[in-house]
C-alpha cells in the first residue's frame, strides 16, 4: 500500500495507473477509521481497478474548535487497517497541501439542502465539506467516489455540487452500518464515557419506533415523541429531529406531502455530538 503525503505525489501515482486504464475509485475520510469506512473501502475495490483513501482532518468544515481538537487522531492504527483490507494508496495529506492559500472556501449555492438540520446548527459546515471534497475530486479525479448515508446531508451536498461543477464523477452512496444494538458506526463514539454509550443505542431505537408509526400517528406527533424518548435518556438530548423530503430535505408537515422521506437527527451525548437517520418510506 502506498501511503502519499502530496498532491504531487498522487499525480505521480496515479498518472501511471491511469495510462494502463486503470479506474479509480476514491473514499474520502477523516481517519480513526472503523467497519463503516472499511465497508466503503470494500464496495470500491468490488468497483474499480485502483482505490484511494484520503484521511485527512478538515479544518474549514469544523464550526466547533474544541469538536476539531478533539476529533480522535490514530494514523498508524488506520494505516494498519487499511493495509489489512487491501487499500492500494492512501492520501494523507497537511492543511497546506490541500489549502495551499489559506483555509478559503467556495462560495457554493445549495438552496435549501445547506439550510435546514446540520446547516442550521454546524454554520459554513457544508461549504467547509464541499469545498474539500471538490479539491480532493480535483487531485484524485476518481471515477467514482464513495459516501456513506449515515451522513445523509452530506451525500445530497456532494451530489448537488458534483452537479453544479459539472464534475465526471459517479458518486456512490454506501449503507450505514451500525454496532450489534444498534448505534451507527462514528469515529466520534470513541469519545462517549461508558455511561453515554449505554444510552446512545435509544438514539437508533427511537428512530425506527418512528418509523412504525408512519401512517398510524399523525407525524408532528410521532416526531415529538421520538424526540422526548431520547430526551428522556439523562445522558442524551437532542439538538434536532426532523422528518425531511428525501430528496429535498424540506421538513415535511404530513406524511402525504413527500413520496420519500427521512428522518435526521443529531443528539448530545454530553459534548459528543451524535447524528443519524433511517429512511422511513
Ligand atoms: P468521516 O470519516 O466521518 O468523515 O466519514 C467518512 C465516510 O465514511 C463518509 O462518507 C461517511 O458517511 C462514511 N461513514 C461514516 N460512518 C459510517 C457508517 N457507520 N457506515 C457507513 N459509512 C459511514
Amino acid at each position: 500500500m502506498k501511503v502519499l503525503q502530496t498532491r504531487k505525489a498522487v499525480d505521480a501515482y496515479l498518472a501511471e495507473k491511469r495510462l494502463a486504464k486503470a479506474e479509480i475509485g476514491f473514499v474520502p475520510t477523516m481517519g480513526a477509521l472503523h467497519r463503516g469506512h472499511i465497508s466503503l473501502l470494500e464496495y470500491a475495490l468490488a468497483e474499480n481497478d485502483i482505490v484511494v483513501v484520503s484521511i485527512f482532518v478538515n479544518p474549514s468544515q469544523f464550526n466547533n474548535a474544541d469538536d476539531l481538537a478533539k476529533y480522535p487522531r490514530l494514523p498508524e492504527q488506520d494505516l494498519a487497517l487499511l493495509r489489512k483490507n487491501g487499500c492500494h494508496a492512501v492520501y494523507m495529506p497537511d492543511v497546506a497541501d490541500i489549502y495551499p492559500e489559506g483555509l478559503l472556501v467556495n462560495d457554493f449555492d445549495f438552496g435549501l439542502l445547506d439550510k435546514v438540520m446540520e446547516g442550521v446548527h454546524r454554520p459554513g459546515h457544508f461549504a467547509g465539506v464541499a469545498t474539500v471534497v471538490k479539491r480532493f475530486f480535483e487531485i484524485v479525479k476518481p471515477d467514482r467516489a464513495y459516501f456513506g448515508l449515515k451522513d445523509f446531508q452530506q451525500l445530497a451536498i456532494v451530489e448537488a455540487m458534483v452537479r453544479q461543477e459539472k464534475l465526471a464523477v459517479k458518486i456512490v452512496s454506501c449503507p450505514t452500518l451500525r454496532e450489534p444494538d444498534g448505534l451507527a458506526m462514528s469515529s466520534r463514539n470513541l469519545r462517549l464515557s461508558p455511561q453515554q454509550r449505554h444510552a446512545a443505542p435509544v438514539i437508533y431505537e427511537s428512530l425506527m419506533r418512528l418509523k412504525s408509526n408512519v401512517g398510524s400517528k399523525k407525524l408532528q406527533k410521532a416526531r415529538n415523541m421520538a424526540i422526548e424518548e431520547i430526551n428522556a435518556h439523562p445522558h442524551l438530548a437532542v439538538e434536532y429531529l426532523d422528518i425531511v423530503d428525501a430528496d429535498t430535505l424540506k421538513p415535511l408537515e404530513n406524511w402525504e406531502d413527500a413520496t420519500h422521506a427521512q428522518v435526521c437527527t443529531a443528539v448530545f451525548a454530553g459534548t459528543v455530538r451524535l447524528i443519524d437517520n433511517v429512511n422511513l418510506y
